[in-house]
């Protein structure tokens, strides 16, 4: 039997091909999981197994989100310390971060998927670093969850083994040792990565960041990574301090402190990289390093700007993050297509930083890349898996504005009408299709109460 087809037609598209084709008013016709094809005007007459037909009247259909930056477990810690420096703001949040359990991680990773599927996010990204003993199993918690909500993910498992007793930030017994941290990474991929095409979930190596961190985890991550051929991601130079850290402790600054240590490469995707110089945008651009370009947290906790027109001019691989939500409240990815556009053109590059397209771009197929994921999604395109988003362009906040990618990178958040991922539904209507809002959001807010109380009594 021929796989069912969904028809979506007479919207907008922008395709974010190679071309940055558009068409007007056009057409994509999805069979199964897979596009299976995309054009100008109607669909072709005659198709066999049309499962559902969409009148994509006064939309845009873009490419589904990727978001390739996060930390879900900040949802039930979001609106604290909320005029720190990074620094100030880890200082004040590692103690209350470090009473995370099971259910709280759970209803915090419900609730950051549930606010991105919402606005376009197809394929998601959590960071987690945060395991205090005894809290149970965290990454279950989280990768459950993503199944749940529908998405596309990929669980960087990140660690921490400098704890407060060896210098570093947070409490000891909310960090793991170097032996266990490496054993619970490879268990986790062993467990949930799967490589075939289309997986739905995937697992990446992620020690935090190099201050929270020591050289022999960092060293020995690549290494089982590689050995195990997943993805690598850690922060990289995201504020001076760190810059100024990496040069007394290591004697050089963190992108070549990075390279000393295995971790550049086109298998690596850092988040920030604000603080960086000509010669690490070049190391950037030669190894294939790719970039979580998070522009409204590194504004909230004012690290800077880093600066994406130079990246992007020497190859490097650029994506979005919207940061964990205790440095970005919004939790959003659609409004960081237009923050990254903004706060771009207030650096050197000004109004030829980046254009609409570009920041789409960033947002779809750029996220891709840097995922290790652009031959399957970013893009539409036949063959490509169905990542789909259908954005409602006709009412009072976009009807009058010229161009709709304008619309939606510029424009106030456009509603999602339709949102496919893998060719099923996870958003109709602006609602999400396989859990429950309101359950969620009070999930939420239980759980971010019971991890205030058991902070302020510790
Ligand atoms: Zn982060």
């Amino acid at each position: 039997m021929a796989a069912s087809r969904i028809v979506i037609e007479n919207c907008a598209i922008a395709t974010v091909d190679a071309h940055d084709t558009e068409y007007p008013s056009g057409h994509v016709v999805v069979a199964g999981n897979r596009i299976e094809s995309v054009g100008p005007g109607p669909a072709p007459a005659g198709l066999d197994g049309v499962a559902r037909r969409v009148d994509g009247s006064g939309h845009l259909l873009t490419p589904g989100l990727v978001n390739t930056h996060h930390h879900f477990y900040q949802w039930i810690t979001r609106g604290l310390a909320t005029d720190s420096n990074l620094f100030d703001w880890l200082v004040a949040l590692y103690p209350t971060w470090a009473r995370i359990d099971e259910p709280m991680v759970r209803a915090a990773a419900q609730g950051s998927l549930a606010m991105m599927a919402r606005g376009g996010v197809t394929t998601a990204t959590d960071h987690h670093y945060v395991y205090p003993r005894g809290a149970g199993d965290l990454s279950g918690a989280v990768i459950g969850a993503a199944t749940e909500t529908g998405v596309r993910f990929t669980l960087a498992r990140g660690s921490m083994d400098r704890g407060a007793s060896d210098g570093g930030l947070p409490p000891d017994f909310a960090v793991e040792t170097l032996d266990e941290a490496l054993a619970a990474t490879e268990e986790t991929v062993d467990r949930y990565h799967d490589a075939s095409p289309g997986a739905m979930t995937q697992v990446a190596v992620a020690p935090c960041s190099p201050f929270s961190i020591s050289t022999e985890l960092l060293k020995r991550g690549a290494e089982l990574a590689r050995r195990k051929g997943v993805r690598l991601h850690t922060h990289g130079s995201e504020t001076r301090e760190e810059e100024q850290f990496c040069k007394e402790l290591f004697g050089m600054g963190p992108t070549d402190y990075f390279e000393s240590t295995g971790w550049l490469g086109s298998d690596v995707w850092m988040a920030h990289c604000v603080h960086m110089n000509d010669s690490d945008i070049a190391a950037f651009g030669r190894t294939g390093t790719g970039v979580a370009h998070c522009p409204s947290s590194n504004a909230r906790l004012a690290a800077g700007i880093a600066r994406v027109p130079d990246m992007l001019a020497a190859g490097v691989p650029v994506g979005l993050g919207v940061d964990g939500t205790a440095s970005n409240e919004s939790g959003e990815l659609h409004t960081e297509l237009r923050n990254a556009l903004l706060i771009n053109r207030l650096g050197a590059h000004r109004e030829s930083a980046l254009t609409a397209r570009q920041a789409l771009r960033l947002g779809t197929y750029g996220g891709a890349r840097v995922l290790g994921r652009q031959s399957e999604i970013g893009s539409i395109e036949a063959g490509k898996l169905a990542d789909l988003v259908l954005w409602r362009m006709d009412t009072l906040a976009h009807s009058s504005i010229a161009d709709p990618v304008a619309a939606l990178v510029l424009g106030a958040p456009a509603p999602v009408t339709l949102s496919l991922v893998d060719g099923r539904a996870v958003v109709e209507d602006g609602h999400l299709t396989r859990v429950d809002e309101d359950t969620v959001a009070r999930s939420a807010r239980a759980q971010a109460q019971r991890l205030a109380r058991l902070a302020a009594d510790a």
